[in-house]
C-alpha cells in the first residue's frame, strides 16, 4: 500500500491524503498516512536523503504548494512579540530608557520603527547571540514598542480553520521522532569516538533541522501546532519507547538510555565510590587532564604545572569534598516525558548546535512552548554545566547557554515560577558548588600545614577560561528580579549554602613575598582570581543588595550578616589563625568581610539599622581587621619594592585591586570594614597595629639613630609615608560614612578629572559604578551629564596641521579647582602613581595661572569632610589619642632636626592628620578628660586624649634607647642619671620611652587573654609569642633621656620659620594681623599649611592662642637649617632633586616637540612659502657663483660635482589624485541606497585614457604618444624635504641602517629611509646638477633678436644631436633615480603604447613625469597661479633638478626631423602625402595638447635652455593653442551662428592686424573645417547645450581664455622652475592677463580699453592663415570614419575642478545600515570586514579570502588600481580610516565623533556617531597633498593581507 503511493505523485498524494483524514470516519486516511510514512520516514535511510523532506512538505502543505501554504498560515500569525532571534555578531540596539531588563534588546528593525528621540540607546554587536523583546512587556516598557508590535496584531487574527494545519500535525510528530532518532543514533560517548563524528551526524542533520527552524517562521499557528506536538507526553510515550518489534529503534533507544544514566552530576559508579581513592586519581587525571584540554601543547602546560608545584612545599592536591548539596534530586539522573526534553537533552550532548539553538529560541514566542521549555530547561540545567565543563568548546557553548537562559531568565514571572516549582535557585546554588568543588585545593592561608580550609585553584581551567561565566550570569539575572531575590534571602539553607561558596574564593591566589631570588615564572594567576571574585562573589552580592534597600527588608540584611559572620568563624578557625598573622603573605581575597562590610553599610545607610546591633565582639572585631589591613600595607609594600622578587604580576595585583572596575567591590569594601573597626576599637591599638603592620614602630623614635630588624633603610620612608597616608585616608574617607550618592559621584568624576583630562567615554569607564552598580546612578544615565557639566568644561577636539588627530575632552572647571580637588581621594583612585604627580602638576599650573599662589610648589590642599553618619562617630577618636599625639610630636620633632628618613610627603600627611584633629572634635570625650589628667600622666607623654589641649602641651624628657653608638650617649645628660630602668620615674618624672606603641599592644593583648582565658587557653599563651618583647632587648642598646621642652605648637612654629628659612617668621602679633578670610589659606605650601593649623588651633582653644603667642614672642636664636647631617639632607633633597629633573626632562621634552614641529610644517606647507623666500631672494648675490650643498650626515658643504654629486633627499610616490579629478567642483555623494551609484567615466583619468584611446585607434602610435600626456592614474610624483646630502654618504647610511636591528617601520631593500635630519621618510634622491641653480644669466643679456630667428636657432638646437653624458658618478647616480622613478609606479601606467616597452612609451612616460608634477604643484596652489609665489618656492621644491635629470635622460631619444612638430607649429609646408601610403597618419596639430609639446621640446632640447629660446616655444604653441580653441569654440555654435560668424568675421581678414583678430582668424577656422562637411555635421544631431544662449563677444572672449589657460598656467609654472622667475599674484578674473605678462607675450601694462587680449598674445612667424589652413586641413585631409569622431576630439575638457573625496553623509549610522550588510560585487557574500574606498565608492571584503586574488587581498588590490598604490578606506564595522601606502598601511583614526568629540572605534560604544568635517577636510588635505607617510605616525607591513 505505502509502496503504492510512494510512487505516485507526491502532491496529488498530499491533496488525496488530506481529504481521506477530513472525513468524519478517517481511520483508513490514518492508516494509509502512517504507512506512507513508516517507508518516507524511516530512520535507517541515511539522513542525508532529502526525498523524505520533499515528502513532508508536499504532505504538510495538503497538496498545495509548499510556498502558497506557508504564506496562508503565516496569515493566521497571532504573534505580538517580535521574537526575531539572532546570533553573534548580530548587530542589535538596547535602550536602557525603554528596557525594564538590562538585558534588553531590539532587533534593527523594531528599533528604528520604534521612538527612542531623547533616549539612552546604542548599537552593539551581539556577542553570544540575542533575540528581539519589541513586544514584551516583561522585559521592556510599551513605549519603546515599534509601530507593528505595538498594534497588537493578534487580537484582530481570525482564528485558525480546522483543517489547514491538520497534515501538519500527523506528519510532524513523525519527522521529529525521526530526528530525535537519528540523534540517538549518531550519538556516541566522546572518548569512544572522536569530536568529527557528531559534527558529521549534525551535518547530514542540517536540512532536516533548518526545516523546522523555517516552519517556526510561519507565525503563531505553526508555532502552536509544534507546541502540541514537542510538549505532548502521550505521543512521546507512543513513540519513543513503544516499538519494541524494531531492531534498529530498540538499539537507539538502547543508547539514549546509556546517554541519560550519565547526565546527574554524580554518576552512577561516582555514588557507589567512596571521597577515599580520589585526590590521587584527581591529581593525575584532573588537573592535567583539563590543563592539557585547555592548551594542547603540553609542554606549556607542564611547565606552568612544576612552577605551581615548586611554590609550594609538596604537591598541590585537588580536595574533594563531600558533598554538601540540600536536595539530592538535583544530582541525579534525569527523566524524560515529552519530545521536547529530549530534543534538549539531545541539544546538550550535541554541544549546542547552532541550528538547533535557532529552532528551540524561535518557538518562544509561542507562551506554553516558553514556560514548558523553561521548565525543561531547568530540569537539564545540572547537566548543561556537566557537559560545559567537559567541553573543548567551551567558549562557544558558553555564548550559546546564555543565548538561551537570557530569553528565559529575564522575564521575571518566568524565573519566580520556575524558582517555586523547580527549585531553580536550588539547583544554580548546587550546580555552581558542584563546579566549585572540582577543582580545590588546600589553603596555604596562615598555617601551611594544618589549614583546614580550601579554595579554589586559579590555575585550573574552569577559572583561567571562566567556563563558569554562563552560570553566575544566570544566577546574577535572576537575582535581578525582586520576587526571586526575596526567595534566595529568605532561604536560610541556601544562604549558607551561598556563604560557603563564597569561602570558596576567601583566601584563593594566596601570594608569598619571595625573599631571596627573583621567581622564575610570573604566574598570571591572578587574572583568573579578581575575574572570580568580581564575578562569581561581587556580582550576585550587588544583586542582593539592591533588594535591602528599604526598613522593610532589614531582615533579609541582618540573616546576611548573621551568617557572613559565622561563616567568617569558620574560616578563622579553619586557617588556624589567632591574633598574628604568618608574615609575607597576603591575598587580595578576601570576599566574605566584603560581604559582611557591603551589607553593614546598606544597613546602616538606607535601612536604618543599628551598627551596633550587627556588630560582633571586640576580638572577632581585632580579627576581622587583620586581612583588610594586611592588604593595606601590602600595597605600601608593593609601591616600597618590598615585592619586587615576586615578579610585576604583584603590581598587576595591587594596580587591579584599586583600578575603577574593582575598587567598589574591593578596596572601598576593606577601607570601609577597616573604619567600622577602628570607630569601635581601641583608638591606641588601633593606631599601633597600623604603625606595626607597615613594619614602620622602630623608626619612631625620638633618637637619631635606630634599628629596624623588618625593613631596609631604603624602604622605611616610603612605608611611613604609606603607613601615614593610609591613616589619613581612614579618618578622611567618607564614602560609606556619610556620604550620598551624587556626592560620591562628584567626587570620583572631580578626582578622574584632576589626575587627567578625560574623554567622555574614559571618564564613564573609570567612574566605578558607585555606590554599587544598580544604585540609580547609571553611567550615561542623566545624573552623570548633569554632573559632568556641573564640573567639567568641555574642550572641543583642535587641529594642529600635521598634529595627531585629538578628541573631545572634559577638563576641571576653575572653581573645581579652587574649591573641590581633592588630594586623598586622587591617592585613593590612582592605578599609576604617576597619575598623583600629574593631579599636582595641573593643580600647580591652576594655581599659577590664576596667581593664587605663584611661588615654588604647592601643596596638596586641605579639604573638609562631609560629616560622619552618628554610627560611625567613634572613628574620629582615632585622631585624638595618645598614641597618634606621640607619632606626631616624635615625626614634627625628627623632620625639625632633618632626621633621615623624613620627608615633605610625610610632614604633609602628619599636618594633614593634626588639621583633621582639629576640625573632628570628639565631643563626648571632653567632660571625662580633665580629671584623668593626673592619674594618667605617669605612663603617658600627654595629659589626656583631646588634641586640642595636648597640642599645647610641653613635653620635657624623653628617654630613649639607643645603640652605645648612638651621639646621645656621648653627649652628657643633663639631668644627668643612671641608664638602669629602676631609676624610671625617679629622677626624671618626665622622662618617658618611646616604645609605647609596642607597650600598648602588649596591654591590650593581656586584655583579649583575659577575657578569654577559659575559651582558648591552650592557643593563645602560645602565640602571645616573643614578638611582642619590647625591643629593647638587644644588648647593645641603652636606655638615654633626651631634654626636649617642645609641645606640637612649639614645634609648628619652628618648622615655619625652618621652612621660610626666617628666624621669628612668625610675630607676636602675628594671630592678629591674620584675616578672617579661610579660603586665603586654603591653597599654598606648607608655610600656608602651617599658619592655617596655629590660626585653627588658636580660635578653639585660648589655651593654645596664649601659648602661641608667648612662643612666638619668644626670640629664638637663629635656626640655620642645619647642615651638618648630610645624609638627612639627601633624603631631603631626594624630592627637590627629583621635581627638578622632572622639569628639566619636561623642557627638554618640549623643545624636541617643537623643533620636530617645525620641520613638519615646513614640509606640510605648500601654499605659503613667503617668509624663507624673503630669505632667499636676499641671497640671490650668490647666483653667479656655484651652489653650496650641505650634506646633513657628514655636515660639510660643497658644490655638488661629476665626481662626489650632492643629492636631494626625496620621496616618490605613485599618484592618481589628478586622475581622480572630475568637471564639477562638487564632491560626488556616496551611495547609501541600492538607487544610487558613482559613475567613474568622468574624471580626468577616464577622460584621458579614452582620448588616448581614440588617437590610437586613428593615428600612428609614436605621434599619438606623443600627443598626449600620461600620468593622470599612477603618475610619480616626487617630493622632497629639502635636505641634501653626498650620494656616497647616503650609500653609507642606507648600509648602517640595514644593519640596524630595530624595527623602523619601513623597509630598507626597498631603498626607504627617513631623513637622517628631520626624519622624514623618503625612498631616493635625486642628483643636483653641479653649477648654478637657475638659468638666470641668459635673463641678464637680451637678445634683440626677432621671433623669426628665434625660431630658426630652436630648430637649429633641435637639430642637434643629444650626446651621451660623459660616464661619471653623477650620470650613473641620475640613471639609478630614473629607475628608481620607473620602478614606483605600475608597468600598466607606463605602457600606453601598441609596443609595451618600446622607446616611445619611455618617452612618453618621462615627459609626463614632468607633468604630473607640474599638474600636482598647481593643485597644490588652489587650481591656479593667482596667489603668486616668490622664486623661493621654486628653490625648495625638487622640479628644477627632477627636470634636469628627466632632460639628461630624454636627450637620448631624438626626434626624427622628418616628424618633428616643431616644423608643422612654424612653418607653411606641403604636405608630406607619402607617410599615407603604408601608415596611419600622424595625430593632426590641432589634436595635440600644448603642454604636452612644450615639455617635450623643453626636454629635449640641449641644456640649459635659453630663457627666449624657452619664450619662443611657447609663443609658437600659444599660436596652436589658440587655434584649438578657436576650433572648439566654432564647434559650440550653433550652424546659424557659425554661419553668421564666419560671415562677420570674413569681413575683417584684409584689415590692419586681421592675424591678431580673433573675428578674421575664427571665421577662417570655421571656413577651413567646413570644407569637410562631416566635421561640424557631427555634432548637430544632438542639440548643442549652449545653443539657447546667444555668443557674445565678451562669452567667446571669455571662453578662449579658459580654453588657453591650463596652457599658460603651465608655461609660467614651467619658467618659474626653470628660471626662478617670481609669479606674480592676481585676482582670479585677471589671472589670464598676470599670466601672459608674466610669460611676455603681452605688454606688462594691458590697455584697459580692450579686454580682449587673447588674441594680442599671438605672435605669428608665417602667415596666420596659411597657416592655420595647414592645420584645419589635416582634419578635414582624414577620412570620414576619423573624422566623425573628429569633433570629439576637438572639444576637449582641460579644465578640470580640484580633486574631492566622496562626500559622506552626516550621521554615520546611515553609512553602517546600508553597508555592514550589502554583499560584494565580486563575491557575492556579506563580507565579515566590509571596507569602503572614500576615493571612488568601492566596496570591498578586507582581508577576505574569498577576494583574494594572486595572494593580494581585495583592499591591497583595490589600493593598487584606484590610487596607485594609495588607499583610503573606512572601515564599516570600526568606524575608523586605514590609509594604505604601498606596501604599509597604518590606522589614520576616524572622522566620525560622537557628541563628545570622541571616536568609537569598533563601534564599541554604538552611541551615534556624526561627520567630522574637519577632521574630513585634513584627511583630503594629505591625500591631495601626498603627506600620508609625513604625517602619520606608526605603519606597519600589511603583507597583502588587507
Ligand atoms: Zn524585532
Ligand atoms: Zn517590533
Ligand atoms: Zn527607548
Ligand atoms: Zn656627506
Ligand atoms: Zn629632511
Ligand atoms: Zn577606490
Ligand atoms: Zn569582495
Ligand atoms: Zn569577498
Amino acid at each position: 500500500m505505502a509502496a503504492l503511493l510512494l510512487r505516485r505523485d507526491k502532491k496529488s498524494t498530499a491533496a488525496h491524503l488530506k481529504s481521506d483524514l477530513n472525513r468524519t470516519d478517517n481511520s483508513s486516511g490514518v492508516r494509509q498516512l502512517q504507512e506512507l510514512l513508516d517507508s518516507v520516514l524511516n530512520p535507517e535511510k541515511p539522513a542525508a536523503d532529502t526525498e523524505a523532506l520533499d515528502w513532508c512538505k508536499c504532505l504538510i502543505a495538503g497538496g498545495e504548494g509548499f510556498e502558497e501554504f506557508c504564506k496562508t498560515v503565516r496569515s493566521y500569525d497571532n504573534a505580538t512579540l517580535c521574537g526575531l532571534v539572532w546570533t553573534a555578531n548580530f548587530v542589535a540596539y538596547r535602550c536602557r530608557t525603554c528596557g525594564i531588563s538590562p538585558c534588553m534588546s531590539l532587533c534593527a528593525e523594531c528599533f528604528n520603527n520604534g521612538d527612542h528621540t531623547g533616549h539612552d540607546f546604542n548599537m552593539f554587536r551581539s556577542q553570544a547571540g540575542g533575540a528581539c523583546d519589541c513586544g514584551d512587556s516583561n522585559v521592556m516598557r510599551e513605549t519603546g514598542f515599534c509601530r507593528r508590535h505595538r498594534l497588537r496584531t493578534g487580537e484582530n487574527v481570525p482564528s485558525v480553520p480546522r483543517d489547514l494545519l491538520l497534515m501538519s500535525e500527523m506528519v510532524l510528530s513523525r519527522f521529529i521522532i525521526c530526528i530525535i532518532q537519528y540523534l540517538r543514533d549518531g550519538y556516541t560517548e566522546p572518548d569512544t569516538s572522536t569530536e568529527r563524528d557528531l559534527q558529521k551526524v549534525l551535518q547530514e542533520l542540517e536540512p532536516q533541522i533548518s526545516f523546522l527552524e523555517e516552519l517556526t517562521k510561519m507565525g503563531g499557528a505553526m508555532r502552536t501546532v509544534l507546541t502540541k506536538i514537542l510538549t505532548n507526553q502521550q505521543t512521546f510515550k507512543d513513540l519513543s519507547m513503544g516499538q519494541e518489534e524494531n531492531v534498529f529503534a530498540k538499539k537507539n533507544y538502547e543508547n539514549y538510555l546509556s546517554a541519560l544514566k550519565n547526565s546527574g552530576l554524580v554518576s552512577v559508579e561516582e555514588k557507589a565510590q567512596t571521597g577515599a581513592a580520589e585526590p590521587t586519581r584527581g591529581s593525575e587525571t584532573g588537573a592535567l587532564g583539563l590543563l592539557g584540554a585547555a592548551a594542547p601543547s603540553s609542554s606549556g602546560s607542564n611547565k606552568e604545572e612544576d612552577q605551581d608545584g615548586g611554590q609550594s612545599i609538596g604537591q598541590r592536591k585537588r580536595v574533594k569534598l563531600s558533598s554538601t548539596t540540600k536536595d539530592p534530586s538535583i544530582m541525579d539522573s534525569l527523566k524524560h516525558k515529552c519530545f521536547l526534553e529530549e530534543l534538549l537533552f539531545w541539544t546538550i550532548k550535541y554541544e549546542f548546535p547552532q541550528k538547533m539553538v535557532t529552532f528551540l529560541l524561535n518557538m518562544l514566542p509561542d507562551q506554553d512552548y516558553k514556560i514548558t521549555f523553561t521548565k525543561t530547561f531547568v530540569q537539564h540545567y545540572a547537566f548543561i554545566m556537566k557537559t560545559l565543563m567537559k567541553s573543548q568548546e567551551s567558549d562557544t557553548m558558553s555564548n550559546r547557554i546564555v543565548h538561551i537562559s537570557v530569553q528565559l531568565f529575564s522575564n521575571e514571572d518566568l524565573a519566580r515560577h520556575v524558582t517555586e516549582e523547580c527549585q531553580l535557585l536550588d539547583i544554580m546554588v548546587t550546580v555552581l558548588l558542584y563546579m566549585m568543588e572540582s577543582c580545590l585545593i588546600k589553603s596555604e592561608l596562615q598555617d601551611e600545614e594544618n589549614s583546614r580550609h580550601v579554595v579554589v585553584n586559579c590555575s585550573e581551567a574552569l577559572l583561567k577560561n571562566n567556563t563558569y561565566w554562563p552560570l553566575v550570569s544566570d544566577f546574577i539575572n535572576i537575582l535581578s528580579h525582586q520576587s526571586v531575590a526575596k526567595k534566595f534571602l529568605e532561604d536560610h539553607s541556601l544562604l549558607m549554602l551561598w556563604m560557603s561558596f563564597v569561602s570558596f574564593f576567601q583566601g584563593m591566589n594566596l601570594n608569598k613575598r619571595e625573599l631571596s631570588e627573583h621567581v622564575e615564572f610570573e604566574s598570571q594567576t591572578y587574572y583568573a582570581a579578581f575575574a572570580a571574585e568580581l564575578e562569581a562573589c561581587a556580582q550576585p552580592m550587588w544583586g542582593l543588595l539592591t533588594h535591602c534597600k528599604v526598613k522593610e527588608t532589614q531582615e533579609y540584611t541582618k540573616t546576611v550578616v548573621r551568617y557572613c559572620l559565622e561563616t567568617l568563624q569558620i574560616w578563622f578557625d579553619a586557617i588556624g589563625f589567632v591574633d598574628e598573622l604568618a608574615p609575607n603573605q597576603v591575598t587580595f581575597h578576601l570576599p566574605l568581610h566584603r560581604y559582611y562590610a557591603m551589607f553593614l553599610s546598606k544597613a546602616v545607610k538606607c535601612q536604618g539599622l543599628d551598627l551596633e546591633s550587627l556588630l560582633p565582639d571586640q576580638e572577632m572585631l581585632m580579627r576581622i581587621m587583620v586581612h583588610p589591613l594586611q592588604i593595606q600595607a601590602s600595597l605600601s609594600e608593593i609601591h616600597s619594592n618590598m615585592w619586587v622578587r615576586n615578579g610585576l604580576q604583584i603590581k598587576g595585583q595591587a594596580m587591579t585591586y584599586v583600578q575603577s572596575h574593582f575598587c567598589n567591590s574591593m578596596i572601598d569594601p576593606d577601607i570601609f570594614l577597616l573604619q567600622v573597626c577602628a570607630s569601635r576599637l581601641d583608638p591606641d591599638y588601633f593606631i599601633s597595629s597600623v604603625f606595626e603592620r607597615f613594619k614602620v614602630v622602630d623608626l619612631l623614635t625620638m633618637a637619631s639613630v635606630h634599628q629596624n630588624t623588618v625593613l631596609d633603610g631604603e624602604q622605611e620612608r616610603p612605608m611611613l609615608e604609606g603607613a601615614l597616608t593610609f591613616l589619613v585616608i581612614l579618618s578622611s574617607l567618607r564614602i560609606h560614612l556619610g556620604m550620598a550618592d551624587d556626592e560620591i559621584l562628584r567626587a570620583e568624576m572631580v578626582s578622574q578629572l584632576c589626575m587627567n583630562d578625560r574623554t567622555h567615554s574614559s571618564l564613564l569607564d573609570l567612574i566605578p559604578e558607585n555606590p554599587n552598580p544598580k544604585s540609580g546612578i547609571v553611567p550615561g544615565s542623566c545624573s552623570f551629564e548633569e554632573m559632568l557639566s556641573a564640573v567639567a568644561d568641555f574642550k572641543a577636539p583642535v587641529f594642529e596641521l600635521g598634529g595627531s588627530m585629538q578628541q573631545g575632552m572634559y577638563t576641571p572647571k576653575a572653581e573645581v579647582w579652587e574649591k573641590e580637588f581633592d588630594p586623598i581621594m586622587v591617592i585613593l583612585r590612582t592605578v599609576y602613581r604617576r597619575d598623583v604627580q600629574s593631579a599636582m602638576d595641573r593643580y600647580s599650573a591652576f594655581l599659577k595661572q590664576s596667581g593664587m599662589h605663584t611661588t615654588g610648589n604647592p601643596w596638596p590642599p586641605y579639604k573638609e569632610r562631609t560629616p560622619l553618619h552618628p554610627c560611625y562617630k567613634g572613628l574620629d577618636r582615632l585622631l585624638h589619642c595618645k598614641t597618634l599625639h606621640i607619632v606626631i610630636f616624635t615625626l614634627l620633632y625628627k623632620i625639625w632636626l632633618d632626621h633621615s628618613n623624613m620627608s615633605e610627603h610625610v610632614l604633609c600627611m602628619v599636618l594633614y592628620l593634626i588639621e583633621l584633629g582639629l576640625d573632628n572634635q570628639v565631643e563626648e570625650d571632653k567632660g571625662d578628660e580633665e580629671p584623668c589628667i593626673e592619674e594618667h600622666c605617669h605612663d603617658s607623654w600627654f595629659p589626656g586624649t583631646n588634641l586640642l589641649s595636648n597640642l599645647h602641651h610641653v613635653i620635657n624628657y624623653v628617654r630613649v634607647r639607643v645603640p652605645e653608638t648612638a651621639p646621645e650617649v656621648k653627649r652628657e645628660p643633663p639631668a644627668s642619671t643612671s641608664t638602669e630602668a629602676s631609676n624610671f620615674g625617679q629622677n626624671v618624672r618626665e622622662a618617658q620611652v618611646f616604645s609605647l606603641v609596642a607597650e600598648r599592644r602588649r596591654k591590650f593583648q593581656e586584655i583579649i587573654n583575659r577575657s578569654s582565658t577559659e575559651a582558648s587557653q591552650a592557643v593563645r599563651p602560645k602565640s602571645s609569642s616573643t614578638r611582642w618583647v619590647p625591643p629593647g632587648t638587644p644588648p647593645q642598646l641603652v636606655t638615654e633621656i633626651l631634654e626636649i621642652h617642645e609641645s606640637m605648637l612649639s614645634l609648628l612654629i619652628k618648622l615655619h620659620q625652618k621652612l621660610s628659612a626666617k628666624q621669628n617668621s612668625l610675630s607676636a602679633t602675628w594671630l592678629e594681623d591674620m584675616d578672617a578670610n579661610p579660603n586665603r589659606h586654603i591653597h599654598g605650601d606648607g608655610i600656608t599649611a602651617i599658619e592655617r593649623i596655629l590660626t585653627k588651633a588658636a580660635t578653639r582653644s585660648h589655651q593654645s592662642k596664649r601659648s602661641i603667642q608667648e612662643i612666638c614672642g619668644k626670640v629664638f636664636p637663629p635656626v640655620a637649617p642645619k647642615k651638618n647631617s648630610p645624609a638627612a639632607k639627601k633624603t631631603m633633597d631626594k624630592e627637590e632633586r627629583r621635581q627638578r629633573a622632572r622639569e628639566r626632562q619636561q623642557k627638554l621634552l618640549a623643545e624636541f616637540a617643537s623643533r620636530q614641529k617645525s620641520f613638519m610644517e615646513t614640509a606640510m606647507d605648500v601654499e605659503s612659502p613667503d617668509t624663507e623666500a624673503a630669505m632667499d631672494l636676499g641671497a640671490s648675490e650668490v647666483k653667479e657663483s656655484e651652489v653650496l650643498y650641505d650634506c646633513v650626515i657628514c655636515g660639510q658643504s660643497g658644490p655638488s660635482t661629476e665626481d662626489r654629486p650632492t643629492g636631494l633627499v626625496v620621496l616618490l610616490q605613485a599618484s592618481s589624485v589628478l586622475g581622480h579629478r572630475c568637471k564639477s567642483d562638487e564632491a560626488k555623494k556616496l551611495p547609501t541606497t541600492d538607487d544610487e551609484r558613482i559613475y567613474p567615466a568622468d574624471t580626468c583619468g577616464a577622460a584621458h585614457d579614452v582620448r588616448l584611446a581614440l588617437m590610437q585607434s586613428f593615428f600612428k602610435d609614436s605621434s599619438c604618444l606623443q600627443s598626449v600626456s600620461i600620468g593622470w592614474d599612477g603618475g610619480v610624483y616626487v617630493q622632497t624635504c629639502g635636505h641634501t646630502l653626498h650620494i656616497d654618504c647616503h650609500k653609507s647610511y642606507m648600509e648602517s641602517l640595514r644593519n640596524d636591528q630595530v624595527m623602523q617601520g619601513f623597509s630598507v631593500d626597498k631603498g626607504e629611509f627617513t631623513c637622517p635630519l628631520c626624519r622624514q621618510f623618503a625612498n631616493s634622491v635625486l642628483p643636483c646638477r653641479p653649477g648654478r641653480s637657475t638659468e638666470v644669466v641668459s635673463w641678464h643679456m637680451p637678445s634683440n633678436n626677432k621671433t623669426s630667428v628665434l625660431v630658426k636657432e630652436v630648430e637649429d638646437l633641435q637639430e642637434q644631436l643629444g650626446l651621451f653624458p660623459m660616464e661619471s658618478n653623477l650620470s650613473k647616480e641620475m640613471e639609478l633615480v630614473i629607475k628608481d622613478i620607473k620602478n614606483t609606479t605600475q608597468r600598466k601606467y607606463m605602457d600606453y603604447g601598441k609596443n609595451p616597452g618600446s622607446p616611445d612609451n619611455d618617452f612618453l612616460f618621462m615627459y609626463s613625469v614632468a607633468r604630473t608634477n607640474l599638474e600636482l604643484e598647481l593643485v597644490h596652489r588652489g587650481g591656479n597661479l593667482c596667489s603668486g609665489g616668490a622664486s623661493g618656492a621654486a628653490k625648495r621644491s625638487c622640479l628644477n633638478q627632477l627636470f634636469h635629470v628627466l632632460a639628461m635622460h630624454m636627450r637620448l631619444y631624438s626626434i626624427d626631423s622628418a616628424y618633428n612638430p616643431w616644423t608643422r607649429l612654424t612653418q607653411v609646408a606641403p604636405s608630406r602625402d607619402d607617410c599615407l601610403d603604408d601608415e596611419r597618419p600622424e595625430v593632426p596639430m590641432l589634436f595635440r595638447d600644448c603642454p604636452s609639446l612644450l615639455i617635450i621640446f623643453v626636454l629635449t632640447m640641449p641644456q640649459p635652455l635659453r630663457k627666449e629660446h624657452f619664450i619662443c616655444l611657447v609663443r609658437m604653441l600659444y599660436n596652436l593653442q589658440y587655434t584649438q580653441a578657436l576650433a572648439a569654440l566654432s564647434a559650440k555654435f550653433s550652424p546659424e551662428e557659425r554661419q553668421a560668424w564666419s560671415t562677420s568675421g570674413a569681413l575683417k581678414k584684409n584689415a590692419f592686424n586681421a592675424e591678431k583678430s580673433y573675428e578674421a582668424l575664427l571665421s577662417h577656422v570655421i571656413t577651413e573645417l567646413s570644407k569637410v562637411k562631416t566635421v561640424y555635421d557631427v555634432n548637430t544631431e544632438e542639440p548643442s547645450m549652449l545653443s539657447t544662449s546667444v555668443w557674445s563677444p565678451q562669452s567667446i572672449e571669455y571662453s578662449l581664455q579658459q580654453f588657453c589657460l591650463p596652457y599658460l598656467r603651465l608655461s609660467c609654472l614651467l619658467q618659474h622652475h626653470l628660471y626662478g622667475d617670481n609669479l606674480s599674484g592676481c585676482p582670479e578674473e585677471e589671472e589670464f592677463s598676470g599670466l601672459a605678462g608674466c610669460l611676455g607675450l603681452l605688454d606688462p601694462v594691458p590697455q584697459p580699453s580692450n579686454p580682449m587680449y587673447s588674441a594680442s598674445c599671438l605672435d605669428w612667424t608665417v602667415s596666420a592663415f596659411d597657416l592655420m589652413s595647414q592645420w584645419c586641413s589635416e582634419v578635414t585631409g582624414l577620412t570620414n570614419t576619423q573624422a566623425e569622431k573628429s569633433m570629439t576630439l576637438l572639444v576637449q575638457d582641460l579644465q578640470w575642478a580640484s580633486p574631492h573625496l566622496l562626500h559622506l553623509p552626516d550621521n554615520y549610522n546611515t553609512i553602517f545600515q546600508y553597508y555592514h550588510k550589502k554583499a560584494c560585487t565580486a563575491c557575492k557574500k556579506v563580507p565579515k570586514d566590509p571596507a569602503l574606498c572614500l576615493i571612488c565608492g568601492t566596496f570591498v571584503c578586507l582581508k577576505g579570502l574569498c577576494c583574494k586574488q594572486q595572494g593580494i587581498c581585495e583592499c591591497v588590490w583595490h589600493s593598487q588600481h584606484c590610487g596607485a598604490a594609495t588607499g583610503i578606506f573606512l572601515l564599516i564595522n570600526a568606524s575608523v580610516i586605514i590609509i594604505i601606502r604601498g606596501h604599509r598601511f597604518c590606522l589614520w583614526g576616524s572622522v566620525y565623533l560622537d557628541a563628545h568629540g570622541e571616536e568609537d572605534r569598533d563601534l564599541r560604544r554604538g552611541k551615534p556617531l556624526f561627520l567630522c568635517v574637519e577632521r574630513y577636510r585634513v584627511l583630503a588635505q594629505q591625500w591631495v597633498s601626498h603627506t600620508f607617510d609625513h604625517i602619520n605616525k606608526r605603519w606597519g607591513p600589511h603583507y597583502n593581507g588587507l
